[in-house]
Parts: structure tokens; C-alpha cells; sequence
């Protein structure tokens, strides 16, 4: 395929761009409306007027900031998820829904929603992690026999009120190769079925939206790729031969938009040459993850316009202008040498970060000079595209940003000598503890548990009551000795439903922490907290990440509520004794673990994650010998985000593995023989990292199970996984109540494949999100089925 060659009154790729901008708004204007819809508070009118709201407020402040150009504001807007707004437009509705599209063929904004939340006799699309972000897409399904037609111009239509509203918008799409890899087999898909096999079914319909979108005036569209980026289970061949049969035909009509192919999230290695293959008039590479492409690589894309992805659109860093433009400059060059154009972008969409800093008013004036959310990036680009027109007009920006680099560098907190001797100090010694037979006999000693031990995960649920006292503390409306009563009477109110549900370990339940990574944080030096830094995590759903910003270790007392130490205070001591002291069973101390806080937290980008990640555990293991010497003897280190820090590239994950291993052995390794340690992980899909979850030498792994019904034993038992294990046997996500006899059936799988002394029995994952009424009858069923299991060993 050779590059068309766009008719020279074809206008030119904008010199600056992001590639998405924050949908959810700056405050949270989408969630509360499609919440009060869902919620049958508004209708599609009043929800319609909100989006458009929304909709408006980016366009004013993209442009404001800096993106006039046309083309340059990505239409990036979705009323849940950009995956489910390409497979509605498609038209891809699962059989199992039956019939979603109105009479005139469309899909409606109730059928997309069903799609995303399900209905009552439909589980919703899955949904799982895009790329190494804490974003989640829903999962489309894709067999034989799904029929693909054009079924929302909802893309076409926000350009129209764009337009309407004076500016040229770039619209978004997930690509086709991206889509159909992402996607999953449908149910009535037979076993060897690839979604990416009725490419050349879904490449009309987006033909025939991007003649849409042309008459509707439309000059440039996105079509975002990231899969390209990731080494995914389809060969690399079948991948570069999928992009060049899809760009050929999107390219090939005379009546389209020019077409930017956006590739974030990573280099595009083995696909290089492929994508500059194609006929797209401009591509958008990942230049702060992914290396510059080679002379070799760059010279492939001649005649198009290179998107240059300098500032990071997945951080929140400021950006060190001189190094982007050291990076401009040699693109520059190498444009002018091979005949592209060059032009400046983040390296992802920013919807992986907050609006903006300005609003973070509470945030040390130092820290928040150091920092560039969504808007703050914005105005990057535009400096550097400035700088790229003419260096010397940007000059001054440039030297700004290396001055407050350097200062960071040196401002108090960043590095402390205490925390770099500690960490400087490590042998491997610190990584290991006795044999795991050692140790078992030392628990086993101690802890006289019975056969299939019964506990839970951790958190029970957090009523009205919990998060109102928290509320109330914040605002000042209650002071810390009252709040510390309620959730005191809270702690009492789990322990003693643990005993008389009879529970062999029980847990505090959880109530004083607002989020098992930020409780932290608030406790850790060299954390902060922000307080509109809202990123969507999925749908509705926002997470607040803190900022990981310093040398880490436990803030000195008072931590929260008590600590008169001098020097990192206790911060789930006090919580943990006290539950203990109302209870003879023993009861788990719950920590979580290194990776999970780096994973939900942003996190510095000035040393290697490894060593960050060091410097997180020696302030855990420090809190493991404090409950220790509290008296409690199980502790429970939570690794949910292990896998997700995966990196994309296979290339890469040894080296991951390596190190996020080792942090969570540096922050256990100094438990006692006699200390059982136990770790919980959100799932159950092993794979690659079976070798990794086994080498974290937790005595207890408890992991994810109900769900597909007991699977992992089977790979448990291929493994030779030879210390404890917990196998979910209840299905928290949904409030349903497992009956007694389906989790004695689960557990009757479990013994066949796994040595009963090596199992344990609990839910698959903390209650929080439950309720009272639906929790207790689970737990209930679960212990019963328990003792008859046991009973028939
Ligand atoms: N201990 C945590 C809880 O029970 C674990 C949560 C998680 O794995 N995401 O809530
Ligand atoms: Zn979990």
C-alpha cells in the first residue's frame, strides 16, 4: 500500500494536540448526571443537556488554553466508555441481550447503558483494565454471528454541536485493529474463534462513518490504536497484516476525514513499519514511554505528519520542556531529511489525570509547581509547538521549567538521608525468611486452626453510619475522640457477628479507612492528598490518587488519630489491638501491600520504581513488627494490582516481576517464624505471573475464585502450589446469596485438586461495597458449608 497523496488543499495536522481530554468534568458534572438518570431522577433530554454541557466547558477551556488550531481539540467526550461508544456505533450487541436497537435501527442511550450495567436477566459487558492504566473498558463480544451496522452517529452529532459552537473538532474512535483485539469471543463463538477475524466486516461500517463525518465537515479524525503498543496473545504478523488491510481500506475512499492513527501507551517496536505503511496522513507516537523510533523507523513515515507524544499524559508531572524540545529538535531534522511534518502532543490522552492544579489550592505552593494535570499539559504542548515555530519565542518557558525541576530536586522531603541509608543498607538477608516448613510449624504452634480455616478478606461493609462519622470528623462536626468511639462500636459490631457466624480468624473489618491506598498515604511521609483530583476509573466511578511525591516512610505521630512516638507512628496498630483484645481467635492485621500503593497512587519519576517501591515496603515491614508486638499474629499484606503493573511488552515483565516480588518480600521478610502472613489478590487469571505469586512467599494466598467456579485449582495443582491457598467461594461483586450447598460443591472441587491442609475458605474478595442483610447470610452459608466439608475430610 503507498501513502495517498493528500490533495495539497488538504489542511495540515494542527502543530499542537492532545490526544483526550478528562471527560468526567471538573466537578464530576457526568457522574452525577448519568447517576440521577440511571437513578430515573432525570430524563434523556435533561441528561442530553448536561453531556452537552460538559461538552462545552472543554471546548472553552481547550481553546482558551491554547488549542485554537483546527483539529486540535480531540473529540474525546463519552457518556461511559470509548470502547462502548465504537461497539455501539458498530452496532456489535451480544446475542444474549436479544434485541437492543430501535425500529429504526439505532442503538439508543437505554441500550448503551444496558450494555455497560446490564439488566435483570443480563450480567453488563465485562470489563477490564485499558492497557497499564487504572482505566477500565467494557469488553465487547464478538462471534460469527454478530451483525455489524452503523447504530449511533452520537460521534457525528458532537462534532455538529462542536461545530455549532465554533470549533472544529478531531473526532475519536477506538481503531478497528485495536477494537476487534480487545474485543472477547462471544458465547456462541466457537472455541478457535478470533474477534480480529471479521476485520473485514467492521471496516465498512467505520467506512461509512468517516463519510459521515466528513460531510458533516470533519478534516482530521483519531483513530486510537494502542494495541499496537502491547504484546498481545495474536502473533505481531497477523497484527501488522490486520492494520495494513484495515488502513488500505479506510484510506482508499475519496469522501473522509484525514486520518491520525494514535499509538499510546508504549513504543510501536515490531508495528513500525506497518503503520507507516499506510496511508494515514499523520500518526502519533508515544515519545515519553516509548523510545524515538530509529533513522530507519522514522524514515518510513515520509509524506505523513508525525504527532510527536513528548508530554506524558499518564502523570502528572511537569514536563521538562528542554528535554522534549532536545527530542523536537532531532525529529525536526530527521522530518526535514525523510519529508514528514512534525507536530506536538501528549503521549496519551489525559484522561488518566486530573483538570487541574490550580485548584488544589491546599497543596504546598512547591509541590504544586510541580505538577501539570490535564490543563497544565495542554499549555505544554502549546509551548512546545511554540518552540518548534520559533525556539527563541519559548525560550524563557523552557528555562522556567528546568529551574522548578531543579528545585524539586532539591526541595526538603524528596531525599532524606535516613530513608537512602535504609534502603542503601538492604542485603538479601532482608528479602528472605526461614523455610516456608519452618515457619509452618512455628504458626501451626501458635495458631491450633482447624482443617479449612474460615476468615474473610478484610474490609466489612461500609454503611451510611461508617462513611457519615468520616464525613462529620472532615467537616469538624465531630472530634477525633468521637469519631474514634464510633468506629471503635463499629470494630466491636464485626468482631462479634465474626464469632458468632463462627469464624476461626477474624478481621477489624476495615471501618477507618476511606480507600486501602490513601488511608495509607495519609499516614506515609512523602505522600499528599488532593482534593478535586478526580480521575475516572470506569463509567461513573472516579478514584482520588494521591501523590507519591517524597523519600517514603510512616509520618511521625500523631498518624490520624493517635501515635504520641516521636518518629513514625503506628497506623493500623491501634486499630488491630483493639479488635484483638475483644476476641480469643486470632485476628488478622491488614496492611496493603508496596505494588497496590505505587499501582493506585501517581507516582515520582525521578528514581526507578524499584527503589520507590523499597522504600514503601521498609515503612510496612516496620509496621508488621508494631503489630507483632501488639499481639497479633496473622498479618495480611494485599497485592490486588500485582498484574496490573504488567508491563505491555514481554520484553519487560521479567524485570517488573523481579522487583515487585521483591518489595513485597522486603516489606514481610522481617516477620517472625511464628507470624502467618497472608496475601489477597482481586483475581485469578495467573498466567505469566503464577511463578511471581508463588515466589512472594506469602504463608496464605487468598485470590479470586467464585467466579469461574474453581478454575484455579486446576493451575494450583499444575503449579505444585505448596503453601496455604484461599480459593474465593463467594462471589462478592453481586449482592446474591450463595447458598450453603453451592459453596460446599466449590469446596468439594477445591479438596480434589489441593491438599486440604493447604486450604483455606473465604470470599473472594473484602465487603465493603456489600451490605449488612446479603453479607451475613453468605458468610453464614460459607461457615456451615465449611464444617461439612471439614467433617468429611
Ligand atoms: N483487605 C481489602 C478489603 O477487604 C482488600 C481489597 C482488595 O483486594 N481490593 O477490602
Ligand atoms: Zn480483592
Amino acid at each position: 500500500m503507498t501513502a495517498q497523496n493528500p490533495s495539497s488543499a488538504a489542511p495540515s495536522f494542527p502543530s499542537a494536540t492532545i490526544l483526550g481530554y478528562p471527560r468526567i468534568g471538573r466537578r464530576r458534572e457526568l457522574k452525577k448526571a448519568v447517576e440521577a438518570y440511571w437513578a430515573g431522577a432525570s430524563t434523556a433530554a435533561e441528561l442530553q443537556a448536561a453531556a452537552e454541557q460538559i461538552q462545552a466547558a472543554t471546548l472553552a477551556r481547550l481553546t482558551g488554553l491554547g488549542l485554537t488550531e483546527r483539529s486540535s481539540v480531540p473529540g474525546t467526550f463519552s457518556l461511559y466508555d470509548q470502547v462502548l461508544d465504537t461497539a455501539v456505533a458498530l452496532g456489535a450487541v451480544p446475542a444474549r441481550f436479544g434485541a437492543l436497537h430501535d425500529a429504526d435501527g439505532t442503538l439508543g442511550v437505554d441500550a448503551y447503558f444496558t450494555l455497560a450495567r446490564g439488566n435483570a436477566e443480563q450480567q453488563p459487558l465485562e470489563m477490564t483494565k485499558w492497557f497499564d492504566s487504572n482505566y477500565h473498558y467494557l469488553v465487547p463480544e464478538i462471534g460469527p454471528e454478530t451483525s455489524f451496522s452503523l447504530s449511533s452517529e452520537r460521534v457525528v452529532e458532537d462534532f455538529a454541536f462542536a461545530k455549532a459552537q465554533g470549533t472544529l473538532t478531531r473526532p475519536y474512535l477506538v481503531g478497528p485493529v485495536t477494537f476487534l483485539l480487545l474485543s472477547k469471543a462471544s458465547d456462541e463463538a466457537p472455541a478457535d474463534f478470533a474477534p480480529l477475524s471479521r476485520l473485514d466486516d467492521v471496516l465498512p461500517v467505520y467506512a461509512e462513518l468517516l463519510e459521515k463525518l466528513a460531510a458533516a465537515g470533519a478534516e482530521w479524525v483519531q483513530l486510537d490504536e494502542p494495541a499496537l503498543v502491547a504484546d498481545l496473545d495474536t502473533p505481531a504478523l497477523e497484527v501488522s497484516d490486520a492494520v495494513e488491510r484495515a488502513y488500505a481500506a479506510l484510506t482508499a475512499p475519496a469522501a473522509r476525514p484525514q486520518i491520525l492513527l494514535s499509538a499510546p501507551y508504549g513504543g510501536l517496536g515490531a508495528q513500525s513499519a506497518a503503520v507507516a505503511a499506510t496511508g494515514v496522513e499523520a500518526v502519533a507516537l508515544d515519545l515519553f514511554k516509548g523510545a524515538l523510533p530509529s533513522d530507519a523507523e522514522l524514515a518510513g513515515f515520509a509524506g505523513k505528519t508525525l504527532v510527536a507524544g513528548v508530554v506524558d499524559g499518564h502523570n502528572i508531572w511537569r514536563n521538562d520542556l528542554a528535554a522534549s524540545a532536545a527530542k523536537l529538535d532531532a525529529l525536526r531534522a530527521a522530518g526535514a531529511e525523510h519529508g514528514f511534518a512534525v507536530a506536538v502532543s501528549t503521549s496519551t490522552s489525559t484522561i488518566h489525570v486530573p483538570h487541574d492544579v490550580e485548584e488544589e489550592t491546599q497543596l504546598d505552593a512547591g509541590l504544586r509547581s510541580w505538577l501539570a494535570f490535564a490543563d497544565q499539559k495542554v499549555r505544554e504542548v502549546a509551548t512546545l509547538a511554540a518552540y518548534l515555530a520559533d525556539p527563541a519565542s519559548a525560550q524563557a518557558a523552557l528555562d522556567e521549567a528546568t529551574r522548578v525541576i531543579a528545585s524539586r530536586a532539591q526541595a526538603p522531603g524528596v531525599r532524606r538521608p535516613e530513608v537512602r541509608e535504609r534502603t542503601g543498607a538492604l542485603t538479601a538477608a532482608d528479602f528472605s525468611r526461614s523455610d516456608y516448613a519452618v515457619r509452618a510449624a512455628a504458626q501451626d504452634a501458635v495458631l491450633n486452626l482447624p482443617p479449612l480455616p474460615t476468615t474473610t478478606i478484610g474490609s466489612f461493609p461500609q454503611t451510611a453510619d461508617v462513611r457519615g462519622a468520616r464525613a462529620r470528623l472532615n467537616r469538624g462536626a465531630i472530634d477525633a475522640a468521637e469519631y474514634e468511639r464510633l468506629m471503635k462500636d463499629e470494630i466491636k459490631r464485626v468482631v462479634d457477628l465474626q464469632e458468632e457466624l463462627g469464624f476461626d480468624v477474624l478481621v477489624h473489618g476495615e471501618p477507618e479507612r476511606n480507600d486501602m491506598v490513601q488511608y495509607f498515604a495519609e499516614n506515609l511521609d512523602g505522600f499528599d492528598v488532593t482534593v478535586h483530583g478526580w480521575v475516572q476509573s470506569y463509567g461513573s466511578r472516579c478514584t482520588r490518587p494521591s501523590i507519591l511525591w517524597g523519600d517514603v516512610s510512616r509520618a511521625a505521630g500523631p498518624s490520624i488519630l493517635w501515635g504520641d512516638a516521636s518518629t513514625g507512628a503506628p497506623i493500623t496498630v491501634p486499630w488491630a489491638a483493639y479488635a484483638q483484645s475483644l476476641t480469643e481467635k486470632p485476628l488478622k492485621g491488614m496492611l496493603t501491600g508496596p505494588v497496590t500503593i505505587l499501582a493506585w497512587s501517581f507516582v515520582r519519576d525521578d528514581q526507578p520504581l524499584a527503589e520507590t517501591a523499597n522504600q514503601v515496603a521498609l515503612a510496612l515491614r516496620d509496621e508488621i513488627t508494631d503489630l507483632e508486638d501488639a499481639g497479633i499474629k496473622i498479618i495480611q499484606v494485599d497485592e490486588p494490582a500485582l498484574r496490573e503493573l504488567l508491563p505491555l511488552r514481554r520484553a519487560d515483565q521479567a524485570a517488573y516481576l523481579d522487583w515487585s516480588v521483591k518489595s513485597f518480600r522486603l516489606a514481610t521478610a522481617g516477620a517472625r517464624d511464628a507470624t502467618q502472613v497472608h496475601t489477597h489478590l482481586c483475581y485469578s487469571e495467573f498466567g505469566v505471573i503464577i511463578d511471581a505469586i508463588d515466589g512472594l512467599d506469602a504463608d496464605v494466598t487468598s485470590i479470586e475464585a467464585a467466579r469461574s467456579r474453581m478454575e484455579v485449582v486446576n493451575d494450583l495443582e499444575a503449579h505444585g502450589f505448596g503453601r496455604g491457598v484461599g480459593p474465593g467461594v463467594y462471589d462478592i461483586h453481586s449482592p446474591r446469596v450463595p447458598s450453603q450447598a453451592e459453596v460446599e460443591e466449590l469446596l468439594e472441587t477445591a479438596v480434589k485438586h489441593v491438599p486440604a491442609r493447604q486450604l483455606w475458605v473465604n470470599p473472594d474478595c473484602g465487603l465493603k461495597t456489600r451490605g449488612y442483610a446479603e453479607t451475613e447470610a453468605s458468610l453464614r452459608n460459607l461457615v456451615e458449608a465449611a464444617k461439612v466439608a471439614r467433617a468429611a475430610l
